[in-house]
């Protein structure tokens, strides 16, 4: 188990040494002041409701409090990003020495943190995962070495569904001298599996989250990563000073007020998720359906190309997954409206090989 010196020492020098960007509104709390510090235009011409003619908050204050206590953090503990692909990136900034360092992921996994690595000349590490989709723990750690910085695991698993059991999570963090990022992008879906928990015992663990899926606010781009206070201040070091804009903030505060009603609307996702398997279980063209703890299904089908090909013909557009391991003949569908889902199965019940 690694110390919070010890998870320190990891974070590339070249960053620990950064004297970050800083604005006169950094340190500015007040209100009421007369604003001439940083070239804005004083006229607010384009919403009524918002203001949009100054710069966002960049430390995102009133939103982190707010999430601070829907999720039982503290806000020291939360960095909010321009969606989670944000904090993926700025992770591997922070920690991976470009020409150097490795990052490992578990495939089928997410694309991004292979790209992100890829991106800032960071070698990725692949392991597949087991049949089942869990995480074969002994062949992650014979395969890693010490410039393996940070270990991607996404929970629930984008495209598999399955969430990772805590005890597979623990072993990694507690064995592993490396920074450990969960990505519960899709947590809202199960919220029982979260790790938020072990936040406070592990000082390496980074916990992504999002309020592009469950929270229906994609098009907002808002993530948040959820660590220790001191590798949060560094992620803070390393964004882009506004990296979240006013209309998105005000959208997000909006939902936090109606969160009551999302999750209601998150349960129906979830009830309409279980018939929709049920209905397709039953098609030719289907030979298995995962099982799932997110929003969408991971669909084996006799022949995925063809398949993917006569949806996309009849207006329906899913994810093709085949060429991906493990996932031959693989399509990963979303789970939609009732209407949308029911037209799904419509089409595919005239699909002929
Ligand atoms: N993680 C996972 C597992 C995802 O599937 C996605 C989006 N498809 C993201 C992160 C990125 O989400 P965003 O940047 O919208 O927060």
């Amino acid at each position: 188990m690694m110390t919070l010196s010890e998870t320190l020492e990891l974070v590339r020098p070249n960053i620990m040494r950064l004297k970050p960007y800083s604005s006169a509104r950094n340190e500015f709390t007040g209100g009421n002041a007369i604003l001439l510090d940083a070239n804005e235009n004083p006229y607010n011409l384009w919403n009524d409701d918002l203001i949009v003619n100054r710069y966002p908050d960049p430390l995102q204050r009133e939103a982190k409090l707010k999430i601070a206590e829907i999720k039982g953090v503290s806000p020291e503990q939360i960095f909010l990003g321009n969606g989670s692909d944000e904090a993926v990136d700025l992770i591997i900034r922070c920690f991976c020495e470009p020409s150097t360092d490795s990052i490992v992921i578990f495939s089928p996994t997410y694309g991004m943190y292979s790209v992100c690595a890829e991106v800032n000349n960071v070698q990725v590490k692949e392991f597949i995962l087991n049949n089942d989709f869990s995480i074969n723990l002994q062949q992650f750690f014979n395969g890693i070495s010490p410039s393996t910085k940070v270990v991607f695991i996404c929970s629930p698993n984008n495209p598999t569904g399955n969430a990772q059991p805590i005890e597979t999570i623990e072993q990694i963090l507690s064995k592993f001298r490396g920074i450990v990022v969960v990505d519960e992008a899709y947590i809202d879906f199960c919220p029982e599996k979260t790790y938020l928990s072990l936040l406070n015992r592990y000082p390496n663990l980074v916990v992504l989250q999002t309020f592009s899926k469950a929270w229906a606010m994609a098009g907002a781009r808002i993530g948040i990563a959820f660590a220790n206070p001191k590798i949060i201040a560094t992620l803070n070091k390393v964004k882009f000073p506004y990296n979240i804009g006013v209309p998105s903030l005000s959208v997000l505060s909006r939902a936090i007020e109606q969160y009551s009603n999302t999750k209601s609307l998150i349960s129906q996702i979830v009830s309409e998720r279980e018939l929709l398997r049920l209905r397709l279980q039953q098609l030719s063209c289907v030979k298995m359906v995962y099982p799932s703890d997110s929003n969408f299904l991971l669909v084996k089908t006799t022949d995925a190309n063809s398949v993917y090909n006569y949806l996309l013909n009849n207006g329906i557009v899913v994810r093709n997954r085949t060429h991906e391991p493990l996932c031959n003949n693989c399509l990963r569908i979303t789970v939609g409206k009732p209407y949308e889902n029911s037209k799904l199965i419509q089409i595919l019940n005239t699909y002929r090989p």
